[in-house]
C-alpha cells in the first residue's frame, strides 16, 4: 500500500475525534440534536485548523441514514460515501479554481433538483472569498431562499473579503488557531499509532513551528520522519526546521556559569557554522532564562513542556538568582540592539561577552545556590568601593549602565572615580551580604527597566517577525572575491527600490544573479524563507519561473511552501506565476551561501576587533 500522508490518514471522521474548536462543535452539535438547522454556514480561520474537516463531518451528520444526528453511524451508504469523497450529493467546489460567473450559474441551475440518494444536497465551497463579484451576485438570490433540500457550507481564510450581503445570510463560526500544547498532544497520539519514537523536545519544536495549524504540524512531522529516518530527535528536527537546538542554549549558559571565556568564544563559532538565526537564538535563551527564574523561585511551577526539566534544575543550582536576572536583562537589551549591530552574529557575541564581563566583576556572585568552595568572597570593602562607588547598589548600577550603554559601547567601562567614604562602602557591602533583600531589589529593578524597554523590544520583535533584512550601518568591507562584490551591489539595490519587485528593463533578461534581490523583496519568513534562500534561479520567462533547490535542503520542499513562494512572486510581479522547484545541482551561489560568506567575513572582522581590544582581553584572561 502506498504511503498516505499523516494529515490525511489521521483526518478526524467525527466531532469527538477533533482537536479543539469546542466552541464551534458545541453549537453545531446542539443545532443538529435539536434539528434547528440554518441553510448556510460559514467556517472561517487560518489554514489547517479544521474548516473543511468540520464541514465534511457536518455533511455526514446531515445525511446519515439513521437521521439528522451529531453522531453519524459511519456505517450506512451515505456516511461511507461522504467519508471516501464519492458522494454525489456532497458537491465540493474549490472557489480558487472556479471563480467565474459561468461556473456559478451552472452550479445554481442544478440547485433545484432533488438530491440523488441523500436527505440534503450539500454544497461545500472552499476559499469562498475567491469568488468573483458577479459570482456572489448570482448566488445571492439562491442564498436568500434556497430550496428545503439544499445546505451551503462555506470555508474561508479571509472572511473580510466576503460581501456583507453574503455574510449576513450565513451562520458564521470563527475557528481558533491550534495552541502548541494541543498540537503536541495530537502529534504524540499520531506518532504512537505510527510506532515512531520521538523526543519530547522535538515534538515541541514541531508544535511551535506549526504556527497554529494542525495540518502544517502533520506535514512537518511527515518531513521530519523522512529527514531523520524514523526516530525524531530534537537535533534532527531543529536541523530540518533551521531553528535553534535548545541544548545549545543550555551549553552556552553552562559555560557562562563556569565563566569560561575562551570556551564561550569557541562555542559561538561552532554554532555560527550552522548559520543560525541569532535573533531566534537570543529569544530561545531568554525563554530558558525565564524558566530558570521560575525554577529558582517556584520550583513546583516548572512543567516539562519543553522536555528540559532536568537540565533546568541542574542549571538553576549553578547560577544565582541575581545572575539569572542580570542575564535576562542583558539579553533583553541585546535583543533590542541586535538589529543595529553590523551583523547578527557580532551582536549576539557581544551580548554573551557582556554577560560574562558584568558577571566577572563579581557582584552577582554572593548568593549562589551551591557555592563554589574555591571562590573568593567578593564583598570585601576595597573592590566594591572601587567599582561601585557611583551607584547605590552593585546590580542596580550595572543595570543603569546597561540601559544607558550605546550598542557600540565597550562592555566594561573603567571604574568611576566618584567620591565615597568608608561609610558608603560599608553600606554597599551590607546590601550585598543580605542576599535576600538584594534578590527582591534586583527583581524590582529588572522589572521596571524591562517595562521601559518593552516598547522598543516590541518594535524589534515586529521587525524580526516580518523578516526585515538587517542592513549594515556601515558599508561592507571591501573584499576582492566576486561573491562579495556581487553582494555589495545586491544589498545596495533594494534601498532605491519601490514597493513592488524591481525588474530590470523590458529588454534585459532576468538571470540567476537577480535572485537574491528578488528574494529580499518577497519578504518571506520562517521555513518558506529558508527554502527559497537555498534555491538558485534557473529560468524566468513570462509566467514561468524555475528554481533549483540544493538537494541537502530537499526535505524543506513541499506543496504548501511552493504555493507560498509562488503567491509572493505573483504579488510582487503583479501577474500569476507558475513556480517549479527542481532538486538538483546548483548552477551558482544561493542567497543562503552569499549570506554565509558575509557572516564568515564579519566574524573574522569581529574576532580581530575583539583580539585587539585590551579591555576584553583583560577580562577573558581574568
Ligand atoms: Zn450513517
Amino acid at each position: 500500500m502506498s504511503y498516505q500522508v499523516l494529515a490525511r490518514k489521521y483526518r478526524p471522521g467525527n466531532f469527538q475525534a477533533l482537536e479543539g474548536q469546542t466552541h464551534v462543535l458545541q453549537a453545531l452539535i446542539n443545532a443538529l440534536d435539536s434539528n434547528r438547522l440554518h441553510h448556510a454556514y460559514l467556517f472561517s480561520g487560518t489554514r489547517g485548523v479544521g474548516k473543511t474537516t468540520i464541514a465534511r463531518i457536518f455533511a455526514k451528520c446531515l445525511n446519515c441514514e439513521s437521521g439528522v444526528t451529531s453522531t453519524p453511524c459511519d456505517q450506512c451508504a451515505s456516511c461511507t460515501e461522504i467519508a471516501s469523497g464519492r458522494s454525489v450529493d456532497l458537491i465540493e467546489i474549490d472557489a480558487a479554481s472556479r471563480t467565474g460567473v459561468d461556473d456559478m450559474r451552472e452550479l445554481l441551475d442544478n440547485v433545484q433538483y432533488m438530491p440523488t440518494s441523500c436527505r440534503y444536497k450539500v454544497y461545500l465551497i472552499d476559499e469562498v472569498h475567491m469568488l468573483s463579484k458577479s459570482s456572489f451576485n448570482a448566488m445571492l438570490k439562491t442564498l436568500e431562499e434556497p430550496p428545503e433540500h439544499v445546505k451551503f457550507l462555506f470555508a474561508t481564510t479571509d472572511p473580510k473579503k466576503l460581501p456583507i450581503t453574503v455574510l449576513s445570510r450565513c451562520l458564521q463560526f470563527n475557528l481558533k488557531n491550534m495552541t502548541p500544547e494541543r498540537v503536541v498532544n495530537h502529534l504524540r497520539e499520531v506518532l504512537a499509532a505510527e510506532q515512531i519514537e520521538a523526543e519530547e523536545a522535538a515534538l515541541w519544536q514541531l508544535g511551535r513551528a506549526a504556527d497554529g495549524s494542525m495540518r502544517d504540524a502533520l506535514s512537518l512531522t511527515d518531513q521530519a520522519i523522512a529527514f531523520s529516518e524514523g526516530q525524531l530527535s530534537e537535533a534532527s528536527v531543529s536541523a530540518m526546521l533551521g531553528t535553534v537546538d535548545r541544548r545549545e542554549v543550555f551549553d552556552l549558559l553552562q559555560t557562562l556559569s563556569a565563566r569560561d571565556g575562551p570556551a564561550l568564544h569557541q562555542q559561538i563559532q561552532d554554532i555560527a557554522a550552522y548559520a543560525p538565526d541569532f535573533m531566534a537564538l537570543l529569544d530561545e535563551m531568554l525563554s530558558v532564562l525565564h524558566r530558570l527564574a521560575i525554577a529558582q523561585i517556584i520550583p513546583a511551577g516548572i512543567d516539562n513542556s519543553f522536555g528540559d526539566r532536568e537540565q533546568l534544575e541542574g542549571l538553576a543550582g549553578q547560577l544565582s538568582k541575581e545572575e539569572v536576572q542580570l542575564f535576562y536583562q542583558v539579553g533583553l537589551i541585546g535583543k533590542r540592539d541586535l538589529p543595529l549591530a553590523p551583523d547578527p552574529q557580532i551582536g549576539f557575541e557581544m551580548v554573551l561577552i557582556r554577560m560574562l564581563a558584568f558577571e566577572l566583576e563579581g557582584p552577582g556572585a554572593p548568593s549562589r545556590v551551591s557555592p563554589d568552595p574555591g571562590q573568593e568572597p567578593l564583598t570585601s570593602g576595597e573592590p566594591v568601593e572601587a567599582k561601585q562607588s557611583s551607584s547605590e547598589t552593585p546590580i542596580s548600577g550595572l543595570l543603569d549602565r546597561l540601559n544607558n550603554a550605546a550598542p557600540s559601547a565597550k562592555p566594561v567601562e573603567p571604574a568611576g572615580g566618584g567620591e565615597s567614604g568608608p561609610k558608603e562602602a560599608a553600606k554597599v557591602a551590607d546590601k550585598v551580604a543580605s542576599s535576600g533583600k538584594l534578590a527582591s531589589f534586583v527583581v524590582k529593578a529588572a522589572l521596571s527597566s524591562a517595562q521601559a524597554q518593552s516598547q522598543e523590544t516590541e518594535n524589534v520583535a515586529d521587525q524580526a517577525e516580518t523578516g526585515q533584512a538587517v542592513e549594515p550601518e556601515e558599508p561592507l568591507p571591501e573584499v576582492a572575491t566576486d561573491l562579495n562584490t556581487e553582494l555589495t551591489q545586491n544589498t545596495e539595490q533594494p534601498k532605491s527600490a519601490g514597493p513592488g519587485l524591481q525588474v530590470p528593463g523590458e529588454t534585459e533578461v532576468i538571470d540567476a544573479g537577480h535572485w537574491p534581490v528578488m528574494l529580499e523583496q518577497l519578504a518571506l519568513n520562517g521555513i518558506t524563507q529558508t527554502l527559497a534562500s537555498n534555491c538558485c534561479l534557473q529560468r524566468l520567462e513570462g509566467n514561468e519561473i524555475v528554481l533549483i533547490l540544493d538537494k541537502d535542503h530537499s526535505s524543506l520542499c513541499n506543496d504548501i511552501q511552493i504555493q507560498r513562494i509562488a503567491e509572493a512572486l505573483s504579488e510582487s510581479l503583479s501577474r500569476k506565476m507558475d513556480l517549479t522547484i527542481e532538486i538538483g545541482e546548483l548552477s551558482g551561489a544561493t542567497p543562503a551561501m552569499i549570506a554565509e560568506q558575509r557572516r564568515l567575513q564579519m566574524l573574522e572582522d569581529a574576532v580581530q576587533e575583539i583580539e585587539s581590544d585590551g579591555n576584553v582581553q583583560a577580562l577573558i584572561a581574568g
